[in-house]
């Protein structure tokens, strides 16, 4: 059945910004961990437009899922004459060496996304364990009880524990009181969405198919438990969330078979990140950068300096918000409702 919300965003119309600041003719290197994922073209736009902007030059690379070849790709865009870096990090752990490298010349390093906790490099996110919450609250308000799975974000990655947490701080009280079991918690290997397939499939069959809710992390992993339970005949019937408000994912929240994804304006974070790169490497101090915020709350507790953007869920109910700022078109969304 067509719910009249979803008729009102089918019928919304399409709006869009941009803005400019001064040239400097700096080159900003930006390291990528995964970019075959279909947020980090959009991420990667907004650099590039903001770098365009204001006259300063975008060079990057890939690290395709390897936090050793993050490792040399960090050195070859320093080797390039990158003035400052942003580093979307594949492994917080592994990208260390790399960043004291930066830092000890004087580069500038944004922490794009992902926590790096070196208190030298700047720290740009959304707030991730909000995202959590949001993700939790909106799966919750469907299966108030009953047996959840959680299919986790990759374990190199802080942001997959800090989501955990966020989901966890809204559950605790119907765990605690035995409405709510955890039938199923895994991460996800480099979030890969095939992994979270296989991983919901064997949740399912250890669980005889008994499975309520899904509390997915980010939308690729909730497509890979989507498939899972397609395949069993559940899609539609169990309340799956993510996030990212990738095209997929909202053409399933519009047609019933995911809950809620959770829209990161990454536009808005990628032109942040690349004023902010621009402003360290113009001699501009962390902690003159505006909206910066201290945080500590990383697993090994270092302070940093942070700016933090706002998330916002989306369901059936305001899908029309992506469609009105840009994001997505009509067609896209609705395709097949
Ligand atoms: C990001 C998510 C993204 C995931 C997989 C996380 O660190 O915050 O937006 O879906 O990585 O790339």
């Amino acid at each position: 059945m067509k719910s009249i919300s979803k008729l009102m965003a089918c019928a919304a119309v399409i709006v869009s910004m941009h803005s400019a600041a001064a040239a400097k003719d700096l080159v900003v290197g930006v390291s990528w961990s995964n970019f075959q994922e279909e947020r980090w073209k959009t991420d990667e736009a907004a650099i590039k437009a903001a770098l365009e902007a204001s006259g300063d030059k975008y060079i990057s690379a890939d690290a395709q899922s390897s936090a050793a070849k993050q490792l040399t790709d960090i050195e070859s865009l320093i080797s390039q004459g990158a003035n400052a870096l942003i580093v979307l990090a594949q492994d917080s752990d592994a990208i260390g060496p790399a960043i004291e490298k930066a830092v000890a010349e004087g580069i500038p390093v944004v922490g794009y996304d992902r926590l790096i906790e070196n208190p030298d490099a700047f720290y740009i996110t959304f707030d991730n364990k909000e995202v959590g919450r949001m993700q939790a609250r909106e799966v919750f308000k469907v299966k108030p009880e009953g047996n959840y799975v959680f299919i986790k974000g990759s374990s190199s990655d802080p942001n997959a524990d800090f989501l955990f947490a966020g989901q966890m701080e809204v559950l605790k009280e119907a765990v605690d009181a035995g409405k709510i079991k955890n039938v199923g918690e895994a991460y996800t290997d480099g979030w890969k969405p095939e992994i979270a397939q296989k991983n919901m499939e064997q949740f399912l069959t250890a669980n005889d198919n008994k499975v309520d809710a899904v509390v997915a992390s980010n939308d690729g992993t909730a497509g890979g438990a989507v498939a899972a339970l397609d395949a069993q005949g559940l899609a539609g019937s169990v309340p799956v969330s993510g996030q990212d408000a990738d095209k997929a994912a909202l053409n399933r929240v519009a047609l019933g078979t995911q809950t809620v994804s959770v829209w990161k304006d990454s536009r808005e974070l990628g032109k942040r990140a690349a004023e902010i790169a621009v402003e360290l490497a113009g001699g501009k101090k962390m902690t003159e950068i505006e909206g910066v915020t201290s945080f500590n709350g990383g697993p090994k507790g270092v302070a940093m300096q942070s700016v933090f953007l706002a998330p916002l869920p989306i369901t059936k109910d305001n899908l029309n918000v992506v469609i009105d700022a840009g994001w997505i078109s009509k067609d896209e969304a609705c395709q097949g409702v």
